[in-house]
């Protein structure tokens, strides 16, 4: 079974040839980068209606030079979209193009969720069978586990996504998007200065630390030490309430997922925290954790195999779409 997933949720123009047979993902991405600020959703448009055309023609070139059955058999067995969530006018021509292509070649379609893509792309690479599941991108933060059918949030963030603060920052302090990579970078020589820190029961919020740390560098503090500081708070968050997950779900397998799972400091702390309780951690590697259509390719394929396509007329984008709104149709039969 071969598989051609396309992603265009915010800033990732994305399609991939996914083959189950040999586990190899094809990707090719084309990212939007913002002149100035942060991600402007009709720019971000802008850019899926160019870039997408382009990634798709290079994915089918690949799946076509790689396809071994007669020229009349379509390269791929069905075209997997991310319905959402996301950006509304980004998300409209990603499922566009994929129902162009699903008539065009006469194969399903089917509508993956992007954060659960986000979630199980680390449990195909791992091969844990009921993680507990850390996704930190962009625009979320989620906590998620598998329970009677669906993936539970057990805990989010109750303002904005761990990434888009920490982009807040950096823009305020006159860095070009993305920040994270940035802080990252600036946290290397820095000093602990008190910011808040804000978890309660397993949900977290980023708006009281991210108006602190602007604030601390209006008066001048040093910015690496704001950039350390926020790194330790904020990872330090995500940290105790995945701690609280693992130990209240009985799990002993965490995965991480999301574009700001590529930091180094967040994977060594959750990495110490699951060495401490016996327990094993999963990051898949950074092309599969920033956003990329070969999660959405390898999801694809899954519910391909159970059967959960869908008709065109049913298959219209969810820019609000939740994780928990999706029947996990592909784990049927796997343990609870
Ligand atoms: P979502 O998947 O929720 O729709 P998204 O589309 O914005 O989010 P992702 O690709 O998952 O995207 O994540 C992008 C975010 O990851 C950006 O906010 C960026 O600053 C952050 N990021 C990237 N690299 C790092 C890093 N090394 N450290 C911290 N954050 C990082």
């Amino acid at each position: 079974v071969r598989i051609l997933g396309i992603e265009g949720t915010a800033w990732a123009a994305s399609a991939a040839v996914f083959d189950a047979e040999t586990d190899d993902v094809f990707i090719e991405s084309d990212p939007y980068q913002p002149e100035s600020g942060g991600i402007h959703p009709r720019e971000a448009a802008e850019h899926m209606h160019d870039a997408i055309p382009r990634v798709v023609e290079r994915a089918l070139e690949h799946a076509r030079e790689t396809h071994s059955g007669p020229a009349t058999v379509p390269p791929v067995d069905a075209i997997a979209f991310s319905r959402g969530p996301g950006l509304g006018p980004c998300l409209r021509i990603v499922g566009t193009a994929a129902r162009a292509l699903s008539q065009a070649l006469e194969v399903p379609l089917i509508g993956v969720n992007h954060m659960v893509a986000h979630l199980e792309i680390g449990r195909h690479s791992s091969g844990f069978d009921s993680p507990v599941c850390l996704n930190a991108s962009g625009a979320n933060a989620h906590l998620l586990a598998y329970r009677n059918g669906r993936y539970r949030v057990l805990g989010e963030t109750m303002d904005t996504g761990v990434g888009n603060a920490i982009d807040k920052f950096t823009r305020h302090v006159g860095w070009s998007h993305p920040g994270g990579p940035k802080v990252e970078e600036a946290a290397r020589d820095g000093e602990y200065i008190d910011l808040p820190y804000v978890v309660k029961g397993m949900d977290f919020s980023f708006s009281g630390i991210m108006s602190a740390a602007k604030q601390a560098a209006d008066a001048g503090t040093p910015v690496e030490d704001i950039c350390y500081s926020l790194q330790e708070n904020v990872f330090g968050m995500l940290t105790e309430v995945s701690e609280r997950a693992l130990s209240l779900t009985g799990s002993d397998e965490l995965v991480l997922g999301g574009g700001v799972g590529q930091n180094a400091r967040l994977r060594e702390m959750l990495e110490e925290m699951c060495a401490q309780r016996g327990a094993e951690f999963h990051a898949p590697e950074p092309r599969f954790l920033r956003d990329n259509a070969g999660m959405i390719a390898v999801l694809g394929a899954k519910m391909y195999a159970a059967g959960d396509t869908i008709a065109l007329e049913d298959s219209r984008v969810d820019p609000d779409f939740r994780p928990d709104q999706v029947a996990v149709t592909w784990r049927s039969g796997e343990p609870e």
